[in-house]
């Protein structure tokens, strides 16, 4: 099969390999679109995310959907030909986090295309990828490939919406808008918030966010930035999704989020240790909570995507054959300019 494996820092190289076999209790499944995410680019970029360091070459990608091409035994609920969207992230199922619905803090997890693992874990920018049948969740001909693909980054917005608790009749603020931020904005309509803006300092992502539905977009450089908060909402926002990573936009927060409010972080931080002004957690009550990938919100988010309930197309921008991966990820490390790239396998 066609692979495209990463060497290190901006070497990819798209190689022919040998198909993987499913084991017990796993599928093959022949990919049919990739969406290239943040973590890919930063391993592109930078050959780390975090502390994660590439010690050696491994198949990127996690955002996936395919076709069962073959079953390993013991496979049950799952027939030849079914697409399906992948939860990339396989949980124990056995630790105290597993056991207590909170797999997503799994003491064990292992994340599909990802150096997390010695040696790496491959991931699925290939044809082949033989995968748990439990991180499968069957899709039916109205979700197509395009959309199927967006579903784990949706998962990522789904879990944190859930982290911050209802959003009906509430007034939203995202930072931040990135795929994250921008699948953010869509879930936050969906669950009946009553305005729902975003801020980012950067014009294109502005356009991008009210074009997926964002009722007013700020720029938080711009000096009339708190009274355009105060226009919105009187006395700040009741839920904030900090999803832009960037340390001033977290500062920010504590000044327009309201009382009682609660800002979800979904951006991870390049730096260790950020200022903030922490009495404001206690005398406002402020709930700052984190969120970290999903827990199990996938068929919530399939049932939503074949409801029609939202429509991912928007986000993505770019889509390139498996023979140009590496170009896909060139153009996905400018980030001003698209939202997603997908790597097309049909
Ligand atoms: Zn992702
Ligand atoms: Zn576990």
């Amino acid at each position: 099969m066609r692979a495209a494996v990463l060497h290190g820092i901006h070497d990819l190289r798209v190689e022919e390999l040998a198909a993987p076999e499913p084991d017990p209790r796993q599928v093959l499944l022949r990919i049919r679109r990739a969406g290239i995410c943040g973590s890919d680019i930063h391993y592109f970029e930078d050959g780390r995310v975090g502390s994660f360091v590439v010690t050696a070459p491994f198949i990127l990608g996690h955002e996936v959907t395919g076709e069962v091409a073959a079953m390993g035994e013991g496979v049950d609920g799952l027939c030849l030909g079914q697409r399906v969207v992948v939860n990339p992230a396989r949980q124990c199922g056995q630790c105290d986090y597993c056991r207590s619905g909170r797999g997503n803090l799994c003491r064990r997890v292992r994340m599909l295309g990802s150096a997390s693992t010695k040696p790496p874990t491959n991931g699925g920018f290939c044809q082949y990828l033989a995968i748990g049948a439990e991180q499968c969740f069957p899709i039916g001909p109205e979700i197509d490939d395009e959309t199927a693909a967006m579903m784990e980054p949706f998962a990522v917005a789904l879990h944190a919406a859930h982290r911050a608790g209802s959003l009906a009749g509430k007034r939203v603020l995202v930072t931040g808008g990135g795929p994250i931020g921008l699948l953010a904005i869509i879930v936050a309509r969906t669950y009946g918030a009553a305005t729902v803006a975003l801020s980012d300092p950067v014009e294109n992502r502005r356009a991008m966010a009210a074009k997926v539905g964002a009722d007013a977009v700020l720029d938080p450089t711009a000096a009339g930035f708190s009274d355009e908060v105060a226009r919105l909402t009187g006395d700040g926002f009741d839920v904030m999704f900090e999803a832009s990573g960037s340390p001033p936009a977290v500062r920010q927060a504590f000044e327009v989020i309201r009382r009682g409010g609660t800002l979800v972080q979904i951006g991870s931080i390049a730096q260790p240790e950020i200022a903030l002004p922490v009495n404001q957690l206690m005398v406002r009550e402020i709930q700052f909570v984190g969120s970290f990938r999903y827990g199990n919100v996938f068929e919530e988010g399939v049932r939503l995507l074949a409801a029609g309930r939202v429509d991912l197309r928007p986000l993505v921008s770019d889509v390139f054959p498996l023979a140009q991966a590496p170009q896909a990820l060139v153009v996905a490390c400018q980030r001003d300019r698209v939202v997603k790239v997908q790597i097309d396998l049909n």
